[in-house]
């Protein structure tokens, strides 16, 4: 058999996806891999009702159904403090997953280095190795999860030309403050590169913590590719909806980079979803009030158990701490363990750290209140040996 590119030796499969395959093989609550097991909005599955039947069902403009670029515009210039063109200044991808491998590919080459705060996702990982970039990790400590401008800067003395910067962060729920955020920036413009972000968890942000969009800072908009998506924002994580906002130089390279990977996003999904791009503010509030309350139910539950864990700021995250019960070597043992003889299924943390990490695996709590409560059930047996 003729050899196999070797650009895929330099990682594994998704750690996070692989999970949810253990957790179906053993019938365990899922709280690994990041979604809701609750229904989207009515009114955007009314309006694919309606599409459904009276479409459109072929392609779209392959930077984005025009009615969806407008809408996206509207709301994102208003979020953002921003005044964006629907066709200048934005590519409709699928999703942020698509967003973000977009941006790496418009922004590096070949020997490239981009820097990536860790614990990340661990989509960035392989995102810089397909686009043949090399990683440089630059650390969020815990228990704040905050770097240390000496080291960021380092990172791009050594040449990162850009950096990855989820916001609010996944896995540690870190949400950088606006004073951050300048450091940031001002490192960004002192040594002309670029920041790509992942701010997919825009709209969950606990009080009295804010977003702030990093392209929304003096000078920034020209530097900022700025990825998100509607996934979590209006629980449709399957549709694959995302978008990249940047400059008109920076987006006329992604959209070439889009067309020629994925062709466009599914049009009558766009269509249907844009109805919730003129949701009102209401909708944001509430969708964070629930999320309030998950996080709560959640993490009183985890208190009560015992199990010691960091406080999120946003997303729908938590690292907790294993070190104590965990009578195996590895995170990933454990997890097997969990969600075979506990029926909770998590993510091992190692997956998200660059360093040998042990300590750690994520929950997440985008679930029904039952569904939480269950697990927090099953949960109780770690009591015993904690
Ligand atoms: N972002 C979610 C997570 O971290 C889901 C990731 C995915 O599989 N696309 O779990």
């Amino acid at each position: 058999m003729p050899k196999l590119s070797s650009r895929l030796d330099g990682f594994t499969e998704s750690v996070i996806r692989k999970m949810t395959r253990i957790a179906n093989k053993y019938g365990a609550v899922n709280l690994s891999q990041g979604f809701p097991d609750f229904e989207p909005p009515k009114e955007i599955i009314k309006a694919l009702e309606i599409i459904s039947a009276a479409g459109p069902h072929q392609y779209e403009i392959t930077w984005g159904a025009q009615i969806f670029r407008e809408k996206l515009a509207l709301k994102q210039s208003k979020k953002m403090g921003l005044s964006l063109d629907p066709d200048k200044n934005i590519v409709v991808t699928c999703g942020s997953t698509e967003a973000m491998m977009a941006a790496m590919l418009s922004v590096c080459e070949h020997k490239d280095k981009v820097a990536v705060f860790s614990p990340f996702y661990e989509n960035y990982g392989a995102d810089a190795v397909l686009s043949g970039a090399d990683p440089i990790f630059v650390e969020l400590k815990p228990p704040a999860f905050s770097f240390e401008t000496k080291e960021l800067e380092k990172a791009f003395k050594k040449g990162a030309k850009a950096l990855i910067l989820c916001n609010p962060s996944n896995p540690s729920g870190k949400v950088f403050s606006k004073e951050e955020l300048q450091i940031i920036a001002d490192l960004a413009i002192k040594y002309d590169r670029f920041i790509i972000t992942d701010e997919v968890y825009e709209h969950i942000v606990y009080k009295p913590y804010q977003h702030t969009y990093i392209a929304s800072l003096p000078n920034m908009f020209e530097r900022t590719i700025s990825c998100s998506s509607l996934s979590k924002t209006y629980s449709i994580t399957g549709w694959r909806l995302g978008y990249i906002i940047a400059s008109e130089t920076v987006i006329s390279v992604c959209k070439k980079v889009h067309d020629f990977l994925t062709v466009g996003a599914p049009s009558p999904l766009q269509h249907a979803a844009a109805v919730g791009l003129v949701f009102k503010d209401n909708y944001y509030d509430l969708l964070l009030e629930e999320y309030t309350r998950k996080k709560k139910i959640f993490l009183d539950g985890l208190r009560k158990i015992g199990l010691p864990f960091f406080d999120p700021q946003g997303a729908y995250y938590v690292l907790v701490d294993i070190s104590a019960i965990n009578p195996y070597k590895t995170d990933t043992e454990f997890c097997e363990y969990l969600a075979k003889e506990v029926g909770v299924a998590a993510v091992p943390g190692s997956s998200f750290f660059h360093k040998e990490e042990n300590r750690y695996i994520r929950f997440h709590f985008a679930k029904k209140d039952e569904t939480l409560q269950e697990a927090l059930k099953r949960l109780e047996k770690l009591r015993q040996t904690a």
